[in-house]
């Protein structure tokens, strides 16, 4: 069963949460834990982790051949992506707007257009020298570059029997393209009127492409009530309220786990495992 843990904007709590379960379930089961946010990969960070693998995750692009190019048009008016263009200088690719369709090079009657790959991002994979039994795959997006979803594709691929994943933040399609591989969802959000706003935006989103999901209100007794109160009136279950404390920030912004330092919070991850485990994770 695939988990992800999701939230509405980053700096919610959301890679704390994947980190500590991930962490705290290892120690029975074989697990992995697939780091999607492939614009700031951080999950690694909370482990002593050795890299057992590192893999280019590369895309094809097109390149013209304006020697060749007899300027018919044919690939402009194919690509249903916008990324060709005829300019007075011959065909301009945009490669930002490039999906890799092959089309173009498929209609040009002059063999005029070539396929060239090029990196966009590494996945990389790690094993943590205290939990054995706890697998890291990360997608890291190569900076500049703006076409996230074949990284994080290559990262989903990992899933085994037993993932937890890190999805990146928001709502938009990169966040879709992970929770789609995802049973379940945990959504992770402050008692703020922003984690509100936030959480209302994912649960449409989830609601929209139907998938059940639970939510953690993370610094849980700096806001107000809003979050659980509209939890309550549209009966998503708040399967964990994790407290606002100093000595919890301070372990976080150190690297550290909290299951590791703090026994309330080894509890918390317990009977979040156990309501995952009964729903098959
Ligand atoms: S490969 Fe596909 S998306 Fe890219 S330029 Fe060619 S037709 Fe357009
Ligand atoms: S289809 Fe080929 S020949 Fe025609 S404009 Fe495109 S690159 Fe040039």
């Amino acid at each position: 069963m695939n988990l992800a843990i999701v939230s509405g904007k980053g700096g919610t709590g959301k890679t704390t949460v994947a980190v500590n379960l991930a962490a705290y379930m290892s120690r029975e089961r074989d697990i992995r834990l697939l780091d999607a946010d492939a614009e700031e990969p951080n999950a690694v960070l909370f482990f002593q982790a050795d890299m057992s693998r590192d893999m280019a995750v590369s895309v094809m692009v097109p390149e013209i051949l304006h020697e060749k190019c007899t300027r018919c048009r044919k690939c402009v008016e194919m690509c249903e992506y916008n990324a060709l263009m005829m300019t007075r200088k011959g065909v301009l690719l945009s490669p930002d707007l490039c999906h890799s369709c092959g089309a173009c090079m498929y209609v040009c009657p002059e063999k005029a257009i070539l396929e060239k790959f090029r990196e966009t991002g590494r996945i990389r994979e790690y094993h943590c020298k205290a939990y054995p039994r706890l697998q890291v795959i990360e997608g890291d997006l190569h900076r500049g570059e703006s076409r996230v979803t074949p990284v994080i594709d290559d990262v989903l691929s990992y899933a085994g029997p037993c993932t937890i994943i890190d999805a990146p933040p928001g709502t938009s399609c990169p966040v879709v393209e992970t929770v789609k591989h995802a049973d379940r969802v945990l959504v992770v959000t402050e008692s703020t009127p922003f984690g509100l706003h936030d959480l209302k935006g994912v649960a449409a989103m989830l609601r929209l492409i139907r998938k059940p999901f639970q939510v953690v209100i993370n610094r849980h007794g700096q806001g107000d009530d809003g979050v659980e109160n509209w939890c309550k009136e549209e009966g998503i279950p708040v399967v964990l309220k994790i407290p606002f404390r100093e000595d919890y920030a301070r372990v976080i912004a150190g690297g550290g786990l909290l299951i590791e330092h703090f026994p309330r919070f080894r509890e918390d991850m317990a009977c979040l495992a156990k309501d995952l485990c009964g729903k098959g994770l």
